[in-house]
């Protein structure tokens, strides 16, 4: 007998995958120009030029012994030293290796958190749009995922809707920010009154309430905008982080967990991220990946194709009379349906060929998802489909 929990959530299909295998066979049918795939968001742009070189360069320079070998189970020291000076110079805060614990990307760094700060009867909350994997990340790792409606006019935080969902079982809020799926970044002022907020409900149950900061799209970010450093803002906080996209490497696997010194009970904190971890079966994250996210802690992406697709895609949409907040972060965009129902328009859509995420898993199912690190040339050519698409939801 195996355990019906696993064997439901390995045998549903992620809509987003059968959406881009979808496209795959519809290519081999009608020819890849004529899909328009932006289901997945699987980086479009290449690695900077220099995590290809720290790649070779680490393979040729070091003992094979050593780039093929266990590292600790938190990650070497020398790389963990690399990453907590680059925040610490970064940020304008102190962060200490002991600070950090690599980890195989952004999706065990969250889970060894959420495992962490689960005890019985904890509660998480995810805030509307959310990635739609946090449901499984936080039910199937023993707590309460909890959500709150979103803020569909800007795609910030309802704080109001959050104050009435926090419950003495409450011990974290997961803040994605740039976010997916609507690509929007939170300003400085909605993670105050977030701090605010989480500041005086941990007074009133006693205990702290955590920020889980998941940033693999720290880097993305168009217009100058800026991210806020989160624990520089709120003590309570734990950021994940991956280099999947910020360095456009998400099959390499490598991302952090970093508890930092300020957050309450740190130490426990960082023992028991290393105690769900081990409990997962992480060993340490891939040693040569480790030793080239020390070598390129600067490294920044070229951001440009992914700003050209944002405005374009932007710009057209709204011609069109379709509904999106402009995002200004990450390479997604979430767009109003306009028949009313995400599903109903990604149906439709999908006999056209043009291949877009039903938002019913990301908590709101009016909208749906593009992911825009496409080719700029598929995005051209969908435009038309897109046009189509409206006049026919009005009609
Ligand atoms: N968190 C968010 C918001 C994501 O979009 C993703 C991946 O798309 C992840 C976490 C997982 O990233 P990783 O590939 O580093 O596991």
């Amino acid at each position: 007998m195996v355990n019906p929990a696993m064997l439901a959530l390995g045998t549903t299909r992620s809509c987003i995958r059968e959406l881009f295998e979808y496209g795959l066979r519809q290519a081999a049918l009608v020819g890849r120009e004529n899909v328009f795939d932006f289901s997945i968001d699987n980086p479009s742009i290449p690695a900077p030029p220099e995590v290809n070189e720290a790649f070779v360069s680490v393979i040729q320079s070091t003992d094979s012994l050593s780039v093929h070998g266990y590292t600790q189970a938190p990650g070497s020291w020398d790389a963990r030293e690399a990453v907590a000076g680059e925040l610490t110079r970064r940020f304008g805060t102190t962060i200490r290796g002991e600070n950090i614990f690599f980890t195989c990307g952004a999706a065990p760094a969250l889970i060894s958190v959420i495992r962490a700060l689960t005890v019985e009867g904890t509660e998480i909350i995810g805030i509307a749009p959310y990635f739609a994997e946090y449901r499984p990340f936080v039910e199937r790792n023993g707590a309460k995922f909890v959500t709150v409606p979103a803020d569909t006019a800007a795609f910030q935080i309802r704080i109001d809707e959050l104050e009435s969902r926090i419950s003495p079982d409450t011990q974290a809020v997961i803040v994605n920010s740039p976010n997916n799926p609507s690509g929007v970044v939170y300003t400085r002022k909605t993670l105050e009154a977030l701090a605010a907020l989480l500041t005086e409900k941990s007074a009133e149950i006693g205990h702290p309430i955590y920020i889980i900061a998941d940033e693999p799209y720290r880097e993305l970010v168009y217009d100058g905008v800026e991210v806020p450093f989160i624990p520089s803002i709120y003590p309570n906080t734990i950021i994940c982080y991956s280099y999947s996209k910020s360095l456009s490497m998400p099959g390499e696997r490598i991302g952090y967990v970093c508890v930092p010194d300020q957050a309450e009970d740190s130490a426990d904190l960082f023992a028991a991220v290393a105690g769900a971890a081990r409990a997962l079966g992480h060993v340490c994250a891939p040693s040569l990946q480790q030793k080239v996210a020390a070598l390129c802690t600067t490294s920044r992406p070229d951001l440009e194709a992914y700003d050209r697709n944002r405005n374009v895609l932007y710009d057209a949409l709204v011609s069109y009379g379709y509904q999106c907040v402009k995002p200004n972060g990450a390479f997604y965009m979430f767009v109003k349906a306009p028949g009313g129902s995400a599903k109903d328009f990604s149906r439709k859509a999908k006999a056209l060929n043009l291949l877009v995420v039903p938002g019913d898993d990301f908590g709101c199912p009016e909208y749906f998802r593009i992911s825009t690190c496409v080719s700029h040339e598929m995005l051209l050519r969908s435009l038309p489909v897109f046009k189509r698409m409206i006049n026919s939801s009005e009609a």
